[in-house]
């Protein structure tokens, strides 16, 4: 009989970094780093994309009830090796305070830890304990932020886009997002020129996707300049319309020459079905880090199948959930490709320091599958230790 090493101890770190040069964060930037340890000391990390603090306490509070139990006590004495089995069994223990947002947003850094673990265990990348390679190399994407750009107008704001587009290629990626979070002084007719201008930077030969941000409170808006930018080869556009119109998504849809995509905060697969079905987009984009992890992701990948649908994951963050994204589209066969944030465009202690390899090598567009054991990163564990919020 072989000797299982069952869980020990699950942390929730709240990790705050002087925001320097990052232009999405504050004064510091901040994330929660989940830590999932076994009983031999060996132990998984994953991470928490939303509000650090509420999301920590999600993880660490006692057990209320029945209904309401905390996700610690639910784990510890528990198999690594049964997260599917785990993660069914926190959200079905937390329905009282659960079920969506930010439960499902601190279960997915414990899931990915959980994965990360087991993986360690066996001596294998998560890919492989997912059910194997669907593909044989993955695709990120780049995310081009030169900054809040919501105040300014669209001259200022070419130039800056175009030296990002640049660095990108140079970096080896092919396919960018670009963001169109103009504020209401800049018109639909000034988007349509703009969307032009984006596809004339980057040329021809790369994917182009872009990000309204939620201009738009009326579908008619939205397509009038979707139906203008039919010619431009756009990949997908995001966030066109307010989260919850749901059914303004749908019609918009049903008119629009491009993916409309959507469910970027969407949390667990039942929520994303909503999208599939009310809103009828063809693109949904929760984060392995937000949406529920491995164990939720792969359901609603298996799902975007059966609704004609592209998972492609939002990602803005550290290492840690840009390589489960990485590892998510390598098991996965609906994820064309992953949100990618790379420190040459958004400068990041965090980004280039937490965990190593912080980075893959991206050739013509494309990376290598990962390599294990588990993520496949190592922690920075001084890091860490010094910049780890006391008293959250
Ligand atoms: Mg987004």
């Amino acid at each position: 009989m072989s000797f299982r090493a069952m869980i020990a101890q699950v942390e929730a770190l709240v990790i705050a970094v002087p925001a320097e040069g990052n232009a999405f964060a504050e004064d510091d930037e901040e994330t929660v780093l989940v830590r999932v340890t076994d009983e031999n000391g060996l132990y998984g990390i994953g991470e928490c994309i939303t509000t650090p603090t509420v999301t920590k306490a999600m993880i660490d509070m006692p057990t209320v009830n029945f209904w309401s139990k905390g996700i610690r006590d639910l784990l510890i004495g528990e198999d690594p090796l049964e997260a599917v089995a785990l993660y069914d069994r926190v959200y079905h223990s937390s329905f009282y305070h659960g079920r969506r947002g930010t439960l499902i947003q601190a279960l997915s850094g414990v899931d990915i830890a959980l994965w990360d673990l087991a993986g360690k265990q066996l001596a294998e990348p998560v890919y492989k304990l997912l059910g194997g390679a669907r593909c044989p190399r993955v695709r990120p994407y780049a995310t081009l932020y030169p900054g809040d750009i919501y105040d300014q107008p669209v001259a200022e704001v070419a130039k800056p886009i175009r030296e990002q587009a640049e660095i990108a290629k140079d970096q080896g990626l092919r396919a960018f997002k670009v963001p169109v979070l103009f504020g209401p002084e800049v018109s639909d007719r000034e988007i349509v020129a703009f969307s032009e201008y984006s596809r004339s930077m980057v040329g021809d030969d790369v994917v182009l996707a872009l990000d309204f941000g939620y201009r738009w409170w009326d579908w008619y808006d939205a397509a009038w300049t979707l139906k203008r930018i039919e010619d431009y080869d756009i990949h997908f556009a995001e966030a066109p319309l307010r989260h919850d119109d749901l059914d303004g998504h749908r019609r918009l849809a049903e008119v629009s020459p491009i993916r409309v995509g959507g469910a970027e905060f969407a949390a667990g697969r039942w929520e994303v079905r909503e999208w599939l079905e009310r809103g009828g987009v063809s693109l949904v984009q929760p984060g392995v880090s937000r949406a529920g992890g491995f164990t939720e992701l792969m359901r609603i990948a298996e799902m975007c199948e059966m609704y004609g649908a592209q998972l492609v994951p939002h990602s803005y963050a550290t290492g840690i959930t840009d390589t489960a994204s990485f590892h998510l589209q390598a098991a996965s066969l609906t994820v064309p490709m992953v949100e990618f944030r790379s420190s040459r465009l958004s400068p990041s202690l965090l980004r280039s320091e937490l965990v190593s390899p912080a980075e893959p090598e991206i050739v013509d567009g494309y990376a290598a599958l990962p390599s294990g054991p588990g993520l496949g990163l190592e922690l920075n564990e001084d890091l860490v230790n010094k910049y780890t919020k006391v008293g959250y």
